[in-house]
C-alpha cells in the first residue's frame, strides 16, 4: 500500500471517487480500483502493479493481521468482553467474545476471528477487530463529541477525508431528509436527540463502543444541506486512529450506496 501511495500526488482531492489518496492506495492494492482512476498519476507510474509487489503487499497485510491476532488472543476474554461492549461465552471449555461491526456478528476465539462459524479471511475486518480487542477499551467513553479531524495528531488526509465524507452524505440527501431517515433505519441507526441542534440526528454503533453521530441540516433558501459526523472523544482509546478513519469511510461508502 505504501508503495502505491508514494506514487500518488497526496492532495486528497477525491477525483478518483474516494476521499483520500491513502484510501485510494488501499483500493488499488485490493484490486478494487486501478491506478489509472487517479487522473494525476504520471504516465510512467501507470504500469500495472507487478506480481511481486502484489505478493509483498498481501504478505504485509497478513503480517500486520497476524501480529495483532497474537496480541488479541492473549487478553483476558471475560474482562475484555465487558470493557469493549461484547458478550462473553464459555462453551465446552472454549472462551469467545461476540461483537458486531456494522451490525455484522463476529466471534473472537482463541483460534482467531470467526464470522458465521468460519475463520474470517477478510484482512481489514481482522485488523480492525483485533486492534479493538487488544486495546481492551482502555478508557470509558467520555460522552463528548468531536469530529475525526479533531483527534490529536490527526494526519491531514484524515481531516480531508472527514470533510469529503460529510459532503458526500449532504449532497446525496440534499432536499431528501425522508430518504436520509429511511437509510439511517436500514443501516441500524437510532434517532437521537443528542447534544447538537440539528434537523435530524442519528446514532450508529460502528463497533459496540465506537458510536458515530450523524447530524444533518436541511437545505434552505440560502444554503444547501449539510452534514457533520461526530465520534466520542475517547474513541482512540478503543482503536487506532487510521483504522477509525477507515471504519468511518466504510460506513459512508455503505451509507450512500442507495
Ligand atoms: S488518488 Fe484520488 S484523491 Fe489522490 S490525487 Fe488521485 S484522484 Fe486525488
Amino acid at each position: 500500500m505504501i508503495e502505491i501511495y508514494k506514487k500518488l500526488p497526496k492532495t486528497n482531492c477525491g477525483k478518483c471517487g474516494v476521499p483520500t489518496c491513502m484510501a485510494f492506495a488501499v483500493k488499488v492494492m485490493n484490486a478494487r480500483q486501478k491506478m489509472t482512476d487517479c487522473p494525476f498519476v504520471a504516465q510512467e507510474n501507470n504500469e500495472p502493479i507487478s506480481q511481486k509487489t502484489a505478493i509483498t503487499m498481501d504478505d504485509n497485510y497478513e503480517r500486520v493481521s497476524n501480529e495483532l491476532e497474537a496480541d488479541a488472543k492473549r487478553v483476558d476474554f471475560k474482562e475484555t468482553a465487558a470493557a469493549v461492549g461484547g458478550s462473553y461465552e464459555k462453551k465446552n471449555g472454549c472462551e469467545s467474545i461476540h461483537l458486531a461491526m456494522f451490525n455484522r456478528p463476529f466471534e473472537m476465539r482463541r483460534e482467531g476471528l470467526f464470522e458465521n462459524d468460519a475463520y474470517c479471511h477478510d484482512s481489514w475486518s481482522k485488523i480492525i477487530i483485533y486492534d479493538y480487542i487488544r486495546r481492551k477499551g482502555a478508557r470509558p467513553l467520555s460522552g463528548d463529541w468531536i469530529t475525526l479531524g479533531h483527534f490529536p495528531n490527526t494526519a491531514s488526509h484524515v481531516k480531508a477525508f472527514q470533510r469529503s465524507a460529510e459532503e458526500k452524505i449532504a449532497s446525496t440527501f440534499n432536499k431528501n431528509v425522508e430518504g436520509l431517515k429511511g437509510r439511517c433505519k436500514e443501516m441500524g441507526g437510532r434517532e437521537d436527540t443528542g447534544k447538537m441542534k440539528a434537523d435530524y440526528l442519528c446514532r450508529f454503533d460502528l463497533l459496540p463502543r465506537i458510536p458515530l453521530y450523524l447530524c444533518f441540516w436541511e437545505a434552505d433558501d440560502e444554503f444547501p444541506a449539510s452534514c457533520k459526523l461526530f465520534l466520542d472523544r475517547n474513541a482512540e482509546a478503543y482503536i487506532d486512529i487510521e483504522y477509525l478513519a477507515y471504519l468511518v469511510e466504510r460506513f459512508v461508502e455503505l451509507f450512500v450506496k442507495v
